[in-house]
């Protein structure tokens, strides 16, 4: 398992449903990881294999993995299998699986203990919806998500969490530093346990507002969406 406690800051590009295999070559032919940071980035499986292979700032990860493990289960990828491939990193519960995969809480969890019982890290999103937001539920859905989706089995060197606005994700919206902030102290605090977890703001993470994030005391890195597609843009965000 990659140790977490090296890196100041981990950085997550999710390419999401992007990427072929000429924007890989130029993109690694750019891609200028800092080794202060880790850098992980989560392209569509079927390219998983020819992005540069891990060293000891830079890694692989995948976007999605099965709830099951094995057998009759036509298009899954287990856990084992993306183990078997080097895959250190995978990104769990985002709110595009849970809206329009109908990925529970439930499901989030066995995918996590999948994950980390084949020594990948599992990157577990959560966050709470614009209506949510405000009706000042976000704390109540947070410990909501956070209750159910993080197994027993999780610790910080084995386990992330990611905090992602629904409403900033792809809108170009941001909360305020103090809210960041706040919610991540707020995450923090929920378990004991959480105290020392690595915890990362995602959501319209951009070149002009990476920094400020990244430098709150309670935010360990960022999940980057639309901006890690360009190369230029995430080298400014990740350097
Ligand atoms: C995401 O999809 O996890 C994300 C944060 O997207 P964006 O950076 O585009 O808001």
């Amino acid at each position: 398992m990659v140790k977490l406690s090296n890196f100041s800051s981990i950085f997550v590009a999710n390419w999401k449903l992007n990427g072929n295999i000429e924007f890989i070559k130029e993109y690694y032919q750019k891609l200028l990881p800092n080794s202060e940071n880790c850098t992980v980035i989560c392209a569509p499986d079927i390219y998983l294999n020819i992005l540069e292979p891990n060293n000891k700032f830079l890694y692989s990860g995948s976007q999605n993995v099965s709830f099951y493990n094995l057998g009759a289960y036509t298009g899954e990828l287990s856990a084992m299998m993306l183990k078997d491939n080097e895959i250190k990193f995978c990104i769990v519960g985002h709110s595009e699986r849970r809206e329009f995969f109908n990925e529970n809480n439930n499901m989030v969890k066995q995918k996590s203990i999948n994950l980390i019982e084949n020594n990948i890290i599992p990157i577990i999103c959560v966050g709470e919806t614009l209506d949510e937001k405000n009706k000042n539920m976000t704390q109540d859905v947070l410990t909501e998500q956070i209750t159910n989706s993080i197994p027993e089995i999780s610790n910080y060197k084995n386990t992330i969490i990611a905090y992602e606005p629904i409403w900033a994700i792809g809108s170009g919206l941001t909360p305020t530093l103090d809210d960041i902030e706040k919610v991540h102290s707020f995450i923090k605090n929920i378990k004991i346990k959480f105290n020392q977890f690595k915890i990362l703001y995602g959501g319209s993470v951009k070149a002009s507002n990476s920094r400020d994030i990244n430098n709150l005391q309670n935010v360990d890195g960022c999940l980057v969406g639309g901006a890690s597609l360009k190369v230029d843009e995430f080298n400014r965000i990740i350097s």
